[in-house]
């Protein structure tokens, strides 16, 4: 059986080979006649693909030692809460910056925990770009500005980072390991394993160690980070084979050259489907504005709704997956991430010109 032309928004794509090497010792892993699935996490053979999944995302995103890296389940949503749990003291105020559905529902648990803030929002423009800032509205109360870098919905992605004197907290689940990125920048980021990272189950959480320093014991231990960090995420049963996952695409992206070859990658796959709307004489619209687009989830219109359902089911008879925009915009969506071939992308962008 081939595989599928799988361009589904998360979960999404991994690379075949990952699944080859999983299913290779899905049965006896490591000589222990067992599968990961079925080890202790308190084993030594589950301990050393744990800490080889931290030390091989430590090195491919140049992430300093003075930031953990955590192994949370809850999935990116679960964040939206923990982060102001953790770092939005009662006389502070988190600021937030809308661009899509994920903000704001980031913004509508933090809103539950304490005193926010909206930095800037394109909500009135349908979430078409990313706005500029205006730092200087960032008063002296502000624990923290949260972003959402890649608009998995609306198919933008910030283009580069603000330099802050509060900590940057960063939603990167649709595009973290899409790019090169200065770690430093960043007081938190965090991303749900299932678009660029694996598969659903577990989320990362990269976090500088100043920022939960404090013992916030009137918590719930499991919605503390330092539980978190004082365990190595081994506090209670971690995701174990979630993470097993995660450490192969993570050595799969070093074997493919690491983050500065995976963006070359990643523009030129984008490059293929903007094309293919950009010379289309305005017969596929583009949802992003240009200056916004994102590499990770390319959005467009034809120019009725019909036309775009012929489209959709046109193309599904051609074997593309999960090209259906989410449910909240309509229209079209392809996610490229980094697993998605960039044969099946080339395919879709002669399909989108055969089809116009
Ligand atoms: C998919 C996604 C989420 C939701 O992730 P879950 O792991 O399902 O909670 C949050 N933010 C962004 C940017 C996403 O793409």
């Amino acid at each position: 059986m081939s595989r599928a032309f799988n361009f589904n928004a998360g979960p999404a794509a991994l690379p075949e080979v990952v699944l080859l090497e999983a299913q290779k010792h899905l049965l006896n892993f490591n000589g222990t006649g067992m599968s990961v699935m079925e080890l202790s996490h308190r084993s030594k053979d589950y301990e050393e693909v744990h800490n080889s999944a931290q030390s091989q995302l430590r090195k491919l995103l140049q992430i300093p030692d003075n930031y953990e890296i955590l192994f949370v389940q809850g999935g990116a949503s679960l964040q939206f809460s923990m982060v102001p749990m953790n770092l939005l003291s009662e006389d502070k105020t988190g600021y937030y910056v809308l661009t899509g559905a994920w903000s704001e529902k980031a913004l509508k648990e933090a809103q539950k925990v304490g005193n926010t803030k909206i930095l800037a929002s394109t909500k009135e423009e349908n979430y078409r770009s990313i706005p500029q800032l205006d730092l200087d509205l960032l008063q002296e109360d502000a624990a923290y500005l949260h972003i959402t870098s890649n608009n998995t919905i609306y198919g933008t992605q910030w283009q580069s980072f603000p330099d802050l004197k509060v900590p940057l907290i960063a939603d990167m689940s649709s595009d973290i390991l899409s790019r090169p990125l200065d770690i430093s920048k960043f007081g938190l980021i965090y991303a749900g394993a299932q678009k660029n990272l694996g598969p659903s189950g577990v989320t990362v959480v990269i976090v500088k160690k100043d920022l939960i320093s404090e013992p916030l014991d009137h918590l719930p231990t499991m919605l503390n980070y330092q539980t978190f960090s004082k365990n190595n995420s081994l506090y209670n049963t971690p995701p174990t084979f979630a993470i097993y996952l995660l450490k192969l695409v993570l050595d799969w992206v070093e074997n493919e050259g690491g983050l500065a070859a995976l963006e070359r990658k990643n523009i030129e796959k984008a490059k293929y489907l903007y094309d293919a709307i950009d010379e289309s004489d305005g017969f596929f619209k583009g949802h992003a504005s240009k200056e916004s687009r994102s590499n990770m989830n390319v959005t467009f219109t034809l120019p009725t709704e019909d036309d775009t359902k012929n489209f959709l089911d046109a193309a599904k008879k051609q074997g593309f997956i999960g090209l259906n925009g989410h449910r909240s915009v309509g229209g079209c969506r392809a996610s490229i991430y980094n697993a998605v071939p960039l044969e099946h992308v080339q395919r879709l962008a002669e399909f989108m010109k055969t089809y116009r």
